[in-house]
């Protein structure tokens, strides 16, 4: 099919826009499944990661098998000097109508709060908090010059991936609930700034999930998810979070901005 930009005609032969998806961290995990389900859902996607590698391609790969454009842009998010190039290549497809905040770290070694190094809080700072300030900051000045006009029902989204730990407490690993904390304020703020450009602004709040981050935790986290540590009694998997960013990035919740969403079979609900 030979597609007209920024806009293409859908089966009917009405005039859509073409939707293009920045997700930040997206070659393997909650990235990964999440640029999947944006593909699923109409949106062409660009891939931006640390590593170009077989896994990179492989995701790649699997936008385009699902009948989408896709991209691989390599570039460190926690370099603000690199932001320029990758916005400017994110737009190769068209203006940015998503931008997925989720590339992140965890700590490198859980420890005592009295002990933790500066130079393991800076990093934690640098990629999971500083990086998608400035990065969104960046594509929303971008999508406000781009302005559509409808600002009563948002067609643009801003997305964040943080995390059970932007409220749950785990005293090991201070610097990330931190940085987490920071990423639902920030979601909050941009949420509020942003309406009037018609850009909807979303935090989803992963609990435990099946990737690459928390596979050297498995043993340690599966008796408790078995034995019913929280309300469904299973880990939670990249695809639950996918899923979650794609209804949200695809406007059918028209009328929310700056919430969080759960996506941790219930481990947030308060029990007596
Ligand atoms: P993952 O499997 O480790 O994937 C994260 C990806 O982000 C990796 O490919 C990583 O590359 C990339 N990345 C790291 N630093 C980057 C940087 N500076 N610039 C560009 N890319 C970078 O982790 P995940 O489980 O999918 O986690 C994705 C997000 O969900 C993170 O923000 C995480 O905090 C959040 N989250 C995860 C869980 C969970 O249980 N898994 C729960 C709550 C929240 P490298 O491998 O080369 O570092």
């Amino acid at each position: 099919m030979t597609r007209t930009q920024p806009e293409e005609r859908d089966m009917a032969g009405s005039i859509q826009d073409v939707r293009v998806a920045l997700v930040t961290g997206g070659r393997r995990g909650i990235g990964r499944a999440s640029a999947f389900a944006l593909a699923d859902n109409g949106f062409d996607v660009l891939i931006n990661d640390l590593e170009h590698d077989e896994a990179a391609e492989e995701t790649v790969q699997g936008i385009k098998d699902r009948g989408r454009r896709a991209s691989f842009i390599q570039a460190d998010v926690a370099d603000l000097g690199q932001h320029e190039r990758l916005v400017r290549e994110a737009q190769c497809f068209g203006p940015l109508s998503c931008l997925l905040n989720n590339a992140g770290v965890q700590t490198r070694h859980r420890g005592d709060i009295l002990e933790t190094p500066p130079e393991s809080f800076d990093r934690l700072m640098s990629i999971n908090l500083r990086a998608s300030f400035f990065l969104t900051q960046r594509v929303a000045r971008q999508m406000r010059d781009d302005d559509r006009g409808d600002r009563t029902r948002p067609t643009r989204s801003v997305i964040f991936i943080s995390s059970g730990n932007a409220v749950i407490a785990t005293a090991a690993q201070a610097e990330y609930c931190i940085s987490k904390a920071g990423v639902a304020m920030m979601s909050t703020l941009y949420a509020l700034r942003l309406a009037e450009y018609g850009i909807a602004v979303h935090e989803v709040r992963p609990g435990i999930i099946q990737t690459d981050m928390t596979k050297d935790v498995f043993e340690k986290y599966n008796g408790w998810v078995e034995a019913g540590g929280f309300p469904m009694a299973r880990w939670g998997q990249a695809e639950d979070v996918g899923n979650t960013v794609a209804q949200l990035a695809s406007g059918r919740m028209p009328y929310s901005t700056g919430q969080a969403f759960f996506v941790d079979g219930g481990m947030h609900i308060r029990r007596t």
